[in-house]
């Protein structure tokens, strides 16, 4: 049974513990939202490093990623040696209007050409620049966070323990020639 006045009562109970409660309503656009460094807002590509294998084309479920190259023959530099072919890139388009953000394609390249950014506002009224082209998902690499500091307690990394060991045997052969020679 309720009293007259009581739905009044619980409204106004409602509003009141409503307006203690922090706000999470985000003023966006005037207040940038914090995102996550790993954010996936745009993929971009170091395109020096794609080595035209396909492999992330092939592999995107919804089929967005467009490349076109062509084979270029490098002359042998022995005489006896073949000619050596390499692919050089013609076109590298993702059509973001398409894509899912799976981020397959960035898994799945072998020669690390492929990058999260935390970029998000690239809204267009025309879908057909929604496909950025390898001129613009270059531009993009400015905006790559830096990869995340390795942990302090990690194995040392292979190559770096040999360009150590290769420092500290020259610093000592340097040493004891300095030794032997006074
Ligand atoms: S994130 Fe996924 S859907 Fe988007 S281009 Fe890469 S593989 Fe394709
Ligand atoms: S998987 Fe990597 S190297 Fe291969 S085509 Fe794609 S971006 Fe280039």
């Amino acid at each position: 049974m309720s009293f007259p006045g009581s739905g009044l009562a619980k409204g106004l109970a409602v509003t009141l513990r409503t307006m203690t409660k922090k706000t999470v309503t985000a003023q966006y656009p005037d207040v940038q939202p914090e995102l996550p460094p790993r954010t996936r807002g745009v993929i971009a590509l170091l395109e020096e490093n794609c080595t035209v294998c396909m492999l992330c084309a092939r592999e995107c479920p919804d089929w967005c990623i467009y490349i076109d190259s062509h084979k270029e023959t490098l002359p042998a530099a022995d005489p006896n040696a073949r000619a050596r072919t390499r692919n050089v890139l013609d076109r590298f388009a993702i059509d973001f209007s398409l894509c899912m953000y799976c981020g397959i394609c960035i898994e799945v390249c072998p020669f690390d050409a492929l990058f999260w950014s935390p970029e998000f506002e690239y809204a267009e009224t025309d879908i057909l620049e929604l496909t950025h082209e390898r001129d613009k998902l270059r531009e993009w690499m400015w905006t790559v966070p830096a990869p995340p500091a390795l942990d302090p307690a990690a194995e040392e990394p292979k190559e770096i323990a040999a360009a150590r060991k290769a420092a500290e045997k020259l610093a000592a052969a340097a040493a004891a020639e300095a030794g032997g020679s006074e």
